[in-house]
């Protein structure tokens, strides 16, 4: 065990070292974090709902109804009428014939590319795209090919170069440490034009953008032109799990063919329940998703004029690029010295030299915690040197 140690130091010497920091209350704007009191920015609960009224109801019906563990694999034993009418909701939310839902969305990334691609296959993956999708072509076997970040000539002068006679492009729908936004347009345009399918991950776009929320592709108005549509229901939903929504013949491919589908225990019917519910909260409350954009768009606004490094979005997720993982750590160390919780996101998560404060909001979040949070990280930008003044 000698190696593991000597890994271990080295990730220390390079200020990568992590560990878990404990919530001792629910996941909201303020949290009890090991004791104390701490304003949460960083969190995917984009809409406020981990700890909403209503679905925790609803978790209760369902643990007084069916108990607690699913007792079996979805295809055994373990699939309840929940089941289904989460994943009829799930197709009525995406506007496709059906879904099927995994135990996570790292299951459902690594079990749908690992099914669909093999040997013969070339997967064309955007570089920040999430390391489940990575994990799922690398298991599938098939030839991975990385273009650059959202860069459409970079992709279609790979496709001249590898395509094969089975392809794939795979993107993020909206990227998880960047908040930026996939060109959805562009890529399902070059789809067409080389004949080759696509999938949509879209765990950070359902829930906050388009029309009822229901993700990136119904934004841009591409929903039908995505061949696979994948998503968590583990952050703007507040639950837990991961799905794929399209044809009814492609959902029963996966459900017969997924590894991670077939081999691990379902869901417990009170997580589903609340799934369920947050999709109908969802669908209906287009005031949440409002307030987390004029929210955001103010924050966003006021970094950029104190001279933070951050990019234009369009999502809650607003990245403060350092540079520097030891800068980085610092600055989110001062600021949980002045009560505010923002993890240093690190090398392996984004590339070298760009470890940042990952910065997202919440629609519960109110104007007067974020407006402290904007004047002590102004404070600490200046005193280490990140933003002049
Ligand atoms: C979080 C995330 C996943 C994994 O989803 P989990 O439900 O947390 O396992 C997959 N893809 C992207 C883009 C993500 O951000």
């Amino acid at each position: 065990m000698n190696n593991l140690s000597k890994r271990l130091s080295l990730i220390k010497e390079n200020d990568l070292y992590r560990d878990c920091r404990y919530f001792c209350s629910s996941q909201a704007p303020k949290v009890n974090m090991e004791g104390k009191e701490v304003i949460l920015l960083g969190s995917n609960n984009y809409l406020g709902l981990c700890d909403d009224a209503r679905l925790k109801e609803a978790a209760i019906k369902a643990v007084n109804k069916y108990g607690v563990g699913a007792g079996g694999s979805r295809l055994t034993t373990g699939s309840y009428d929940l089941h289904r009418k989460l994943e009829e909701k799930i197709a009525t939310f995406k506007g496709t014939e059906n879904s099927l839902v995994f135990n996570t969305g790292y299951m459902a990334n690594v079990g749908i590319l690992s099914a669909l691609c093999d040997r013969k296959w070339v997967i064309f993956c955007d570089k920040y795209n999430h390391a489940s999708i990575i994990d799922g072509c690398l298991l599938s076997g098939a030839k991975l090919v990385r273009y650059k970040h959202c860069d459409m000539s970079d992709l279609e002068r790979k496709i001249h170069i590898y395509k094969g006679k089975n392809n794939l492009i795979v993107t993020d729908g909206v990227f998880s440490m960047d908040g930026d936004v996939a060109p959805l347009k562009e890529i399902v345009k070059l789809a067409k034009r080389y004949e080759i399918l696509t999938m949509v991950d879209d765990a950070h776009g359902v829930g906050v953008l388009g029309e009822r929320g229901s993700g990136t592709a119904a934004y841009f108005g591409v929903s039908e032109h995505i061949d696979i549509q994948m998503g968590t229901l583990s952050k703007a939903i507040a639950s837990v799990g991961g799905y794929i929504a399209g044809k009814k013949e492609v959902i029963d491919y996966f459900k017969n063919l997924s590894r991670s589908f077939i081999f691990s225990t379902g869901l417990p019917p009170a997580s589903i329940a609340v799934s369920l519910k947050a999709i109908e909260i969802i669908e209906k409350d287009n005031k949440r998703r409002e307030r987390l954009t004029v929210l955001s768009n103010w924050f966003k606004k006021e970094l950029k004029l104190m001279g933070f490094n951050t990019t234009d979005t369009i999502t809650p997720i607003i990245p403060v690029i350092i540079g520097d993982a030891k800068k980085a750590n610092k600055l989110s160390e001062n600021l949980l010295e002045e009560g505010i919780y923002i993890p240093a996101i690190r090398p392996p998560t984004v590339p070298k030299g760009t470890s940042r404060l990952r910065i997202s909001l919440m629609a519960t979040h109110t104007y007067e915690d974020l407006s402290y949070v904007l004047k002590v990280i102004k404070e600490q930008g200046r005193r280490l040197q990140i933003i002049e003044g």
